[in-house]
């Protein structure tokens, strides 16, 4: 299933266009994406019940975060071996876990103000949780997770750096993580542990990798993460960026007003962002 937020509403992507959630289950869920997550194992039902026949045609300028408002966004840095290399850090032995204030959410498709000469771009896979984890086993995360998605952890590389390893502000200007185009679930990933990834910025490609060189793989920050705290329906874990990021450069590159920065994830799709 592929679930959209177009416009504030949950929508059902199918072939040739979307469905309307709170439409085709008469109010049953939505309007809103949280409703969706509130509710995940019978809306999956209902879902996977319907007739998948498009009633609208989905105008991409209008996508917005899957989940839109989550509780909770946890952020993970230097979880890729050869990214933690590139900027001089050791491999953390433990999630080195942060946040992007769920303010700086923004669409798959929308533009950037960057505000600062000191941007950077992170691709990364994003989880959103269905059900409640609390003490879960890595053996049994995916059963919380409502499906994946892509993310942009832009990153003000001086705020970021500003108050040592306290990075949450530098992460969390305004429109700092877009996030999309759809959330997928796991059913339709040929292999949700070995996704190849990238962006581009203006079609020359800066980050390739695959989530199969994730030092702390999605099941392993479940169960790391819920030890910890309750993750709650919606909540967002972007989970960590591999190497090619424009501070480990010489010089440094950094994002320009005008750029188009262009991120994608096998079998999930492509977001593009232009940056003013
Ligand atoms: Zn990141």
């Amino acid at each position: 299933m592929r679930l959209a937020n177009v416009a504030g509403r949950a929508t059902l992507v199918v072939d040739g266009g979307g469905i309307d959630v709170a439409e085709a289950s008469h109010e049953c869920f939505g309007p809103d994406l949280a409703s969706a997550y509130a509710h995940w194992a019978a809306f999956r039902t209902f879902a996977d019940g319907l007739d998948a026949r498009p009633t609208f045609e989905i105008d991409p300028s209008l996508l917005c975060p899957p989940s839109p408002s989550p509780t909770q966004v946890f952020a993970v840095g230097l979880n890729y071996r050869a990214h933690a290399a590139e900027t001089g850090a050791e491999l953390p032995s433990f999630p080195a876990t942060f946040t992007k204030f769920p303010s700086a959410l923004t669409g798959p498709f929308a533009e950037v103000r960057l505000g600062v000469p000191t941007v950077d771009w992170e691709v990364e896979l994003v989880v959103v949780i269905g059900t409640r984890a609390e003490q879960v086993d890595a053996s049994r995360a995916w059963e919380h997770i409502a499906g994946l998605t892509i993310g942009q952890d832009l990153s003000d590389r001086v705020l970021q750096r500003a108050a040592g390893a306290h990075f949450s502000l530098g992460k969390s200007r305004p429109g700092f993580g877009p996030m999309g185009p759809h959330l997928v679930t796991i059913d339709e990933l040929e292999d949700p542990m070995d996704l190849a990834l990238g962006c581009s910025v203006n079609g020359e490609v800066v980050q390739q990798s695959s989530t199969a060189d994730l030092v702390f793989s999605v099941p392993e920050l479940i169960a790391t993460l819920s030890g910890v705290l309750p993750l709650l329906p919606g909540d967002v874990i972007f989970t960590g960026t591999p190497s090619g990021v424009g501070t480990a450069r010489t010089p440094p590159r950094y994002l320009a007003s005008g750029d188009v920065l262009e991120s994608w994830i096998e079998g999930i799709g492509t977001m593009r962002n232009q940056m003013l």
